[in-house]
């Protein structure tokens, strides 16, 4: 079976790749499998920039073909703040909570029908040798003023989905994957890994 290294340290992040890859002929390696990982600096000014980075670094650490995300939320009325700064935006060592807590301050003074945002995701696949090929997913909704929900990780307890009148934590998982940015860029991954399991 064809291994594939998933260079992610997020569990909320992991759990949906691993959903979306279930019934391939694929065996998903997590990165609790090696030793002294080299740190990754998430230095790049975009999404896709850090994940060919991320891909590409932790491909020659493991000679394994490797995917790697980087995700985040972009905000319409802070001109697509959090961005790449998604995962630190309270700060440094901060966590979920305070990055909602931050965002819902940040926003406090604007109106419902400005509260747009999107998450974005590109997804990087990567060979030992230097190759990689990059893929991108959104999805567009709305900020709430308060915390709806339990499921999900990260901004999902604010971020609302129009469709279905439900933030993406109240969402069932197998929603959020099927309409999420991950999902999309993922699915667009699929064919190839498919093709690559298959020789
Ligand atoms: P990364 O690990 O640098 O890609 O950081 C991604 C950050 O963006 C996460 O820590 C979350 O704060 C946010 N994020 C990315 N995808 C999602 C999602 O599906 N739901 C909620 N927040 C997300």
């Amino acid at each position: 079976m064809m291994k594939l290294l998933i260079a992610t340290g997020n569990q909320g992040k992991l759990k949906e790749i691993q959903a979306l890859l279930q019934g391939s002929a694929i065996e998903i390696v997590g990165l609790d499998q090696f030793k002294d990982i080299p740190e990754v600096i998430e230095d790049g000014a975009t999404f896709l920039e850090n994940a060919r980075k991320k891909a590409l670094e932790m491909a020659q650490f493991s000679g394994l073909l490797t995917l790697a995300d980087d995700s985040g939320l972009a905000v319409d009325a802070l001109h697509g703040e959090p961005g790449v700064f998604s995962a630190r935006y309270a700060g440094e060592k901060s966590d979920d909570r305070a990055n909602n807590s931050k965002l819902l301050q940040e926003l406090d003074d604007i109106v419902d029908e400005k509260r747009q945002a999107s998450f974005h995701c590109v997804m990087a696949l990567a060979w030992p040798d230097g190759r990689c090929e990059t893929y991108d997913g959104q999805v567009s909704g709305l900020i709430m003023r308060g915390e709806r929900g339990t499921g999900g990780f990260g901004y999902d307890p604010l971020f609302m989905v129009p469709e279905y009148g439900k933030t993406m934590a109240e969402l069932p998982s197998v929603i959020k994957n099927r309409i999420s940015h991950r999902g999309m860029a993922l699915r667009k991954v699929i064919p190839l890994l498919q093709k690559l399991a298959e020789q």
